[in-house]
């Protein structure tokens, strides 16, 4: 039987489950998926990193006698042409977003299908309620996680021996010829994944104190990489249970994977929190297109948000707390609806994933399954006072603000004096905060 083994979200050949079941006669495939790709603008830099892992697992595959056969187009035209070809089951790695799910039962109909964990530790129906319904509360699903994972070996697979299946491979397609520019890589992802996580065992003693610091570059950075699987999960796990007997605190970083798991568990479950509130909000939204248009531009008059939305655009990555900043600004500030953030972030960030995106938009709303209560609202000088206090942050981002003080960006009053030499806030951070919550009463009492 000649098998196809499709690689989606495992760009890697080292511990990948789905590459390790798949044996005998196979076509290792990847498809430039023409329906994905073709709303991106020709800058996409996700679209070049893509390329650029793809080009190196096909050299990876080479080496060892096999190959990989690089497609653009409709995956489902492009699956029943193989099937033509006498290519009759198929190996995929499991992936949970509305589009991935309804394409893959398609696949389904042509070919026989094994779809296998690997880009995340568990299954979505694997860490459940004691009465089979899946959690929608962060700590008693965290709780059961760490219990299973404690108990795991995430040891490496075996990798069954497979032969090149006899099959005319295509030249792979340009980047220009699918509509995109070859950009430079930026130099953030010139790093191996495994060398990142290498360099982290100098930082994750300091985690959980500097992970929320602006200033420190204390977190891990992988989250590319496990986005687009050129980093296995299990890989990470296996590191922490290393430090962990070393006697490092992981617990925090543990608690970072494991949002990450419950997130892509929630998009399974509840698919309509891809663009729906998980609990439907009581709210008037604004739909202001100039508010929108300040935010992303990263001008606000705001310093922390602008900074955090000029790195966004700068470099496709946002440090975790400046992404909770300008989520609780665009919501709660400016009073538009959280999914047009979402839809923004999505076109920007290199480690976007819409489980991800949309759980954490909907945790920095309140509108989320275990979210920020609405009322809990981030002040932006407050949230900059701590979490950048010399200011590194918000002046590596916004040169204007190069030779002033900090003090004067701590406190929304002491920032109102200083106006006139930077934009002018877009709304006042106290009053706009004020009126979302008395909107959100005045509408809860009514309805
Ligand atoms: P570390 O702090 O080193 O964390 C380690 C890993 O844990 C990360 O690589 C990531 O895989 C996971 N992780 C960490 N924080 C979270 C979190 N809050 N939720 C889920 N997983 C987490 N992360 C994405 O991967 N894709 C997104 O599209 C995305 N959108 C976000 C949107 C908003 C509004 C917010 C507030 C957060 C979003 N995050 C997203 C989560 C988080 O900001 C990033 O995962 C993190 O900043 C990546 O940096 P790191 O790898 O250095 O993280």
């Amino acid at each position: 039987m000649k098998s196809l083994i499709w690689f989606r979200r495992d760009l890697r050949l080292e511990d990948n489950r789905t590459f390790e079941q798949a044996s005998g006669e196979v076509l290792p495939l990847f498809i430039f998926d023409s329906h994905l790709l073709s709303p991106l603008p020709k800058e996409d830099r996700r679209v070049g990193y893509i390329y650029g892992e793809v080009m190196r697992l096909k050299s990876e595959l080479r080496a060892r006698g096999l190959d990989l056969a690089i497609f653009y187009g409709e995956p489902l035209k492009i699956l029943s042409r193989l099937k033509e070809q006498g290519f009759s089951r198929l190996f995929a790695s499991q992936d949970y977003d509305s589009y991935a799910l309804s394409r893959d039962e398609a696949a389904r109909e042509l070919l026989d299908c094994r779809f296998v964990l690997d880009n995340y530790l568990f299954d979505p129906n694997e860490v459940l309620k004691k009465e089979g319904s899946p959690y929608t509360i962060f700590s008693a699903y965290y709780n059961q996680s760490l219990k299973i994972l404690s108990e795991g070996h995430y040891a490496k697979g075996l990798d069954l021996p497979k032969k090149l299946a006899p099959y005319p491979i295509p030249a792979p397609p340009s980047l220009e010829s699918m509509g995109f520019s070859p950009l430079p890589l930026l130099e953030s992802l010139k790093i191996l994944p495994q060398k990142r996580l290498e360099e982290f065992s100098s930082k994750i003693t300091r985690y959980a104190l500097d992970r929320d610091s602006l200033e420190a570059e204390a977190t891990s950075g992988l989250s590319l990489f496990l986005r687009f699987g050129t980093l296995g999960v299990r890989e990470v796990i296996r590191r922490l249970k290393v430090w962990q007997e070393e006697g490092i605190k992981v617990a925090p970083f543990y608690r970072q994977i494991l949002w990450r798991e419950f997130y892509a568990m929630l998009l399974y479950h509840f698919p309509h929190s891809e663009r729906e509130d998980f609990k439907p909000m009581q709210m008037r939204w604004s739909e202001s297109q100039e508010r929108l248009e300040r935010w992303q531009k990263g001008e606000c008059g705001v310093p922390l948000v602008d900074a955090g939305m000029r790195e966004l655009n700068h470099t496709g990555f946002m440090h975790n707390r400046a992404r909770m900043v300008c989520a609780s600004f665009l919501t709660k500030n400016l009073h538009l609806h959280w999914s047009w953030g979402e839809r923004y972030f999505a076109s920007k960030l290199l480690d976007y994933d819409v489980a991800q995106n949309a759980g954490n938009w909907q945790w920095c709303a309140g509108s989320g399954a275990d979210a920020q209560p609405f009322f809990r609202i981030f002040n932006p000088y407050t949230q900059s006072l701590k979490f950048d206090p010399k200011g590194e942050y918000v002046k590596r981002w916004i040169p204007e603000l190069r030779g002033i003080s900090t003090q004067n960006w701590s406190s929304e009053e002491r920032w109102e004096g200083l106006k006139e030499r930077y934009l002018a806030p877009i709304v006042s951070a106290k009053r706009s905060a004020q009126e979302a919550k008395a909107m959100q009463n005045t509408l809860r009492v009514s309805s």
